[in-house]
């Protein structure tokens, strides 16, 4: 329980703060950065969430980002498990599109490279004017919509740019073997009582990852730790060491 409040106490953190840190999760300012040789502060944040996700999987899609924080909000509303299919591929299409503009934009000119961790923002801060509102009130708009019509973590299914860094992240540091974390099952102990499915904050089919190794799920498991909570027979733990 003690994980599900702290998790909670950091959404509502993250959430408070994404006035000020907004840009740095930003799409539009990696691509305008690179078309004045800048490396901004946004490029600098999606290299460390690749890094990160190397040993922490998407931990940080389940305790950190504010897009997060507002999702879970959106599911007191709408709790409906989302209904993936083709449209689940959005948001890869988007990431390709945003990093080989940021790669081209780049190399073009042959210009020198600068680094600006502040670049566009006013001492750090990014919402400081009316319009920077507007803007802010459109994001929150884009980012909570899917959840609230399509169900839960309808973003992080449909057109988070972020999570592809994650899910490439991921599958490096598994392919490579290295200590990562991630859920791993005493599928004998389950009594299939679907608690899992019901806590699980993506709406997977916990027990049939349990109970049929289903790894097709495996790239939308964020790490929460929901499932390990909700389950009455500890059938699901955390681990940093892959064992199989
Ligand atoms: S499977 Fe468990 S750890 Fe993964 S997202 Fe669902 S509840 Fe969280
Ligand atoms: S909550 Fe635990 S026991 Fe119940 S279905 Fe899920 S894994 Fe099995």
């Amino acid at each position: 329980m003690l994980r599900i409040k702290l998790k909670r106490t950091l959404f509502l953190f993250s959430s408070l703060l994404f006035p000020v840190t907004m840009w740095y999760f930003s799409p539009y300012l990696i691509i305008q950065g690179a078309s004045e040789h800048i490396i901004s502060e946004s490029f600098i944040v999606f290299s460390c969430m690749l890094i990160f996700s190397i040993f922490f999987g998407r931990a940080w899609c389940g305790y950190l980002c504010p897009a997060g924080g507002l999702q879970e909000c959106a599911r007191q509303i709408n709790e409906s498990s989302i209904k993936t299919g083709w449209r689940k591929y959005i948001k890869f299409i988007l990431w390709f599109i945003m990093l080989s503009t940021v790669l081209i934009l780049l190399v073009k000119g042959n210009k020198r490279i600068r680094v600006d961790f502040f670049y566009m923002t006013d001492h750090g801060v990014s919402v400081t004017e009316v319009f920077n509102y507007v803007i802010y009130y459109g994001v929150i708009l884009i980012l909570t919509l899917p959840a609230l019509f399509s169900g839960r973590r309808g973003a992080c299914y449909y057109i988070c740019w972020m999570a592809p860094f994650m899910i490439l992240g991921s599958k490096i540091g598994q392919k490579l073997h290295l200590p990562q974390l991630h859920m791993e099952y005493d599928t004998n102990q389950c009594i299939s009582c679907k608690q899992c499915n019901k806590a699980c904050p993506m709406g997977l089919d916990v027990v049939s990852m349990v109970k049929h190794r289903d790894s097709g799920q495996i790239m939308d498991c964020i790490q929460c730790g929901e499932c390990v909570e909700a389950c009455p027979k500890k059938v699901i733990k955390y681990k940093m060491k892959w064992e199989n």
